[in-house]
């Protein structure tokens, strides 16, 4: 899929994933962000997982235009969406996630965002909520804004 068309439905969308509170960094991706000069708003939750200040709404790096500004240094688990990787039993479960660019994807695309998912470090999917420092209010509301997009599983 051309980067011009996703754009283009991503701006139509008004960025909702973009509105869910801010992904979740690795160490490597959260130095890579603060490198290239940008704001700090990062929360160590343990040595290799770091979360966005506060997890009410909209993701601290995204514009009042609903572009993001760390587009180039924006960690896997965005790069990766609308694929998303749990863990049960240990084992990792893939899961693509409906909204309005899923259609759009070809096959080829979505193996890309697998391949991204399964790069994400395992302590930040497994530790993501359960060990936040955020006041669980917050978190439940994160939950619901994503529960909204429906999934189905990936192989
Ligand atoms: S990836 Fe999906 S949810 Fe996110 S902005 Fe684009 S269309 Fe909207
Ligand atoms: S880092 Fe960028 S792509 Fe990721 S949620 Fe924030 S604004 Fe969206």
């Amino acid at each position: 899929m051309k980067a011009e068309m996703a754009l283009k439905i991503c701006q139509k969308c008004k960025a909702a994933c973009c509105k869910m509170g801010g992904p979740d960094f690795s160490k490597s991706e959260m130095k890579k962000v603060l490198k290239a000069g940008h704001p700090n708003y990062f929360v160590e939750l343990n040595p290799n997982h770091f979360e966005l200040k506060g997890k009410k709404g909209r993701c601290h790096y995204l514009t009042n235009s609903n572009s993001c500004r760390i587009h180039n240094e924006r960690p896997l688990m965005c790069k990766c969406w609308p694929v998303y990787v749990n863990y049960k039993n240990n084992k990792k479960e893939f899961v693509l996630i409906e909204c309005p660019l899923t259609s759009q994807l070809s096959k080829k695309d979505i193996q890309i965002m697998k391949y991204q998912a399964s790069r994400i470090p395992k302590e930040i999917i497994t530790n993501s909520f359960s060990s936040s420092k955020f006041p669980k209010s917050d978190i439940k509301i994160v939950e619901m804004r994503f529960n909204k997009f429906k999934q189905k599983p990936l192989n």
